[in-house]
């Protein structure tokens, strides 16, 4: 029987094991090794500084969400051998037919000068749960001037995330009549990568209240000054929210197997790295000209799912990835964007999404913004389990 090991068991790890596992229907072995006991829905972090997410609801124990016929190994994954067809996790070594990198990426904070000993105290964050719940103390106890949130570099998860704290963190303070400026800064040039959406965000963010920055890169922080520091400037913050650039997973990086950042090359249609016909990447882990989101994770499994099982099947690998992905903007409590592309165009018009559309892209709604909301309860029953996001063929 062939043996599939699948390395990360975050929200592509778990949405291709299931997935895998319903179209194999036990006739290969499926082993999936993650470090962590829980896994985290992330775009939860996003709501809990706000309390409109409990930090406890955006996590679950790993093995429930699995299939039974997967096997999962709790390890860290130490290196990974492709010519020998092996992966060092713990105190083993796992061989395997077929293998599948899927272990994320980190917001490398240690890439910022001078925050490591103001990380959560003076510096926050909410791209971790530890450090979205000690924001939400920080958020609540500001009462007055300037909070900054800076995308100090890219690539990032979820480019979309900081907007929607920008835009939240202002009607927070507003609701509460509290004289809280809120600036965004960017390391683009473009808050957003579409041209289309940009233009939008720019029109919000004067209604709303909220100075963008664009353009301007964070190299460092200055804690006792309290000022942010790059080669286009400085601007002083009372609170600072970070975003760090992401880095891949160390074990992808010590192994050889990433780029300069630590991303797995791979073809950006079949998600089959070039050196090696037998492993595969996807997610937050490969590097792909399109956002790191668990929507383009969901798009990426179901290809991969298809590859593999033609694979196994002696068929080939005949499914490819068109570069799909959704992303949700809020724009305050109540209403929020949905944008979407690939790598060809942004899509127009609507989507048929279950029990939340139809979802009007590039809109502004409140319908999007209770989609959104919903979205938790889709990932954990339908969306980790193999469930489709839209009926095929919706674009
Ligand atoms: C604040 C925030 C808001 C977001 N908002 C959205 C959104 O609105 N919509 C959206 O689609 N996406 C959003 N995302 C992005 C989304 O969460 C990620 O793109 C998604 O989780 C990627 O899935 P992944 O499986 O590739 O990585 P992850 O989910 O990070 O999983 C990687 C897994 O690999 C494991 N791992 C890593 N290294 C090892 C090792 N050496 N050994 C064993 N296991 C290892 C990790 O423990 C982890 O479980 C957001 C993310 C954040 C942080």
């Amino acid at each position: 029987m062939e043996r599939v090991l699948i390395l990360g068991a975050g929200s592509a790890g778990v949405m291709l094991a299931n997935r895998l596992a319903g179209i194999l229907e036990g006739e290969a072995e499926i082993t999936v090794v993650e470090k962590s006991v829980r896994h985290a829905f992330q775009p939860g972090f996003l709501l809990v500084p706000f309390g409109i997410y409990s930090a406890r609801s955006c996590t679950r124990r790993v093995e429930p969400l699995l299939r039974p016929e997967v096997r999962l190994l709790r390890a860290e994954v130490q290196a990974i051998d492709p010519p020998n067809r092996e992966v060092a996790a713990g105190e083993q070594r796992l061989g395997y037919d077929f293998l599948v990198i899927a272990t994320g990426c980190r917001p490398a904070f240690e890439e910022v000068a001078g925050i490591e000993k103001e990380l959560h105290s003076q510096v926050h964050e909410f791209y971790t749960l530890e450090g979205a719940r000690r924001l939400r103390r920080a958020l609540l106890g500001m009462s007055s001037g300037r909070l900054v949130v800076s995308v100090a570099g890219m690539p990032v998860k979820c480019p979309g995330a900081p907007l929607s704290f920008a835009f939240l963190a202002r009607e927070f303070f507003r609701r509460r009549g509290r004289e809280v400026e809120v600036v965004l800064t960017t390391s683009e040039a473009e808050v957003f990568s579409k041209p289309e959406v940009a233009k939008m965000l720019l029109a919000q963010a004067e209604e709303r209240g909220v100075e963008l920055l664009p353009d301007f890169p964070v190299e460092e922080v200055d804690a006792a000054t309290r000022r942010v520091l790059g080669p286009r400037g400085d601007l002083g913050y009372d609170l600072l929210v970070l975003i760090p650039p992401h880095l891949g997973a160390e074990a992808v990086m010590r192994s050889g197997m990433g780029d300069a950042l630590g991303y797995v090359p791979v073809d950006r249609h079949l998600l089959r790295t070039r050196g090696y016909g037998d492993v595969y990447a996807l997610g937050d882990a490969a590097a792909l000209p399109t956002s790191k989101t668990a929507s383009a994770a969901h798009f990426q499994a179901r290809v991969v799912a298809q590859n593999l099982a033609g694979e196994i099947a002696g068929c080939g690998a005949g499914s490819h990835y068109g570069g799909e992905a959704l992303c949700f903007i809020l724009t305050g409590f109540a209403e929020a964007l949905v944008v979407g592309f690939d790598y060809k165009k942004s899509y127009e018009g609507r989507a048929p999404l279950p029990l939340l559309g139809p979802l009007h892209f590039n809109r502004i709604t409140r319908l999007n913004h209770a989609a959104k909301l919903l979205s938790r309860w889709l990932y954990w029953h339908l969306w980790l389990w193999g469930e489709d996001f839209a009926a095929e063929g919706w674009k």
